[in-house]
């Protein structure tokens, strides 16, 4: 049987006596005998003639288009073998290690602006219950308050203290009974917000008419750098007799003496000029209280015909 791939037969026989070496199989490894060297000999030579075959007649080569030039190839950066001295990083900067004046800054430029705030209470009904749940302070104040004490302090100063907040009754029909004029609501907002203590400025909006035109009475309170409290109100510009919100401004800058809280100040003075709106005029069904359309009986000038309060 003869093997597979091989002119090989059982009978074959070879020209050639076998080396000592081989008996010793695998016999002297490398050596300068060793069959496998042999072999490798063979076969070099072989491989040499081949490669000495005559030359063939060439083609015209064809001319290949010169490559765009490649952009040169970054080497990778070699790891450098000497250790040189690293510059030594400086730490991070974070926003509390910022200088008071830039955090100051910063707080100014995210919750301060230039029209005041107009204060709110409003209700809020949850989906799907008829009661009434809760209710809900605005202006909400700024997200950057409730991430630490510090920076809610800090925050809050600004916010409270650098912004006007007015105070109106709601131009909102469905919110008309909510009138932050009155000093029950005022009372609410002020405890709902403990903060406001840092609270610089406060206005009082009341609307009020002369015959069917509109007149808005501003009344400012506003704290002064010695401690103390300024209410001033634009009735005299409107040319129409004040001598009621005089009267209420000198009795609450009275009461209110050694207190600086705007807020509670603010509630004394509502209330007064209810009572007095109340004892003067007329009351009407929406925090109105309705003058007769005569001169003041003090300073000879014209009353309002309408002013609102409470
Ligand atoms: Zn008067």
């Amino acid at each position: 049987m003869g093997l597979r791939g091989l002119s090989i037969s059982d009978e074959s026989t070879f020209d050639f006596e076998p080396s000592q070496e081989w008996i010793r199989w695998p016999g002297t490894r490398y050596g300068q005998d060793s069959p496998h060297l042999q072999f490798a000999k063979t076969t070099k030579a072989s491989r040499g003639k081949h490669g000495s075959s005559p030359v063939k007649p060439t083609r015209p080569s064809k001319i290949r288009k010169p490559k765009a030039a490649s952009p040169v190839k970054k080497q990778p950066a070699q790891p450098s073998t000497t250790h040189g001295v690293i510059p030594k990083r400086d730490p991070p900067i974070h926003f509390l290690t910022l200088p008071p004046e830039l955090r100051n800054r910063i707080y100014e430029l995210i919750a301060v602006q230039h029209e005041p705030h107009y204060p709110q209470i409003r209700p809020v009904w949850e989906l799907g219950k008829r009661m009434l749940s809760n209710d809900r302070c605005f202006p909400l104040e700024p997200s950057l308050a409730i991430v630490n004490h510090q920076l809610r302090e800090e925050m809050l100063s600004i916010f409270y203290g650098c912004n006007r907040f007015a105070f109106k009754a709601s131009e909102i029909e469905v919110l008309h009974d909510v009138r932050m004029t009155s000093p029950v609501l005022q009372k609410k907002w002020a405890i709902a917000r403990p903060a406001s203590q840092y609270l610089q400025q406060v206005e009082l909006h009341v609307s009020a008419q002369r015959l069917s035109v509109d007149a808005m009475i501003t009344i400012k309170l506003k704290k002064l750098p010695d401690g103390g409290v300024e209410i001033t109100h634009d009735s005299e510009e409107s040319g129409y007799c004040c001598c009621l919100e005089d009267e209420a401004v000198a009795e609450v800058l009275i009461e209110a003496r050694g207190g600086n809280d705007l807020m509670r100040i603010l509630q004394f003075l509502t209330a007064k000029r209810v009572a007095k709106l109340g004892r003067a005029g007329t009351r009407m069904s929406v925090g109105l209280f309705e003058f007769p359309a005569n001169r003041c009986p003090n300073c000879q000038k014209h009353r309002l015909t309408l002013v609102g309060g409470g």
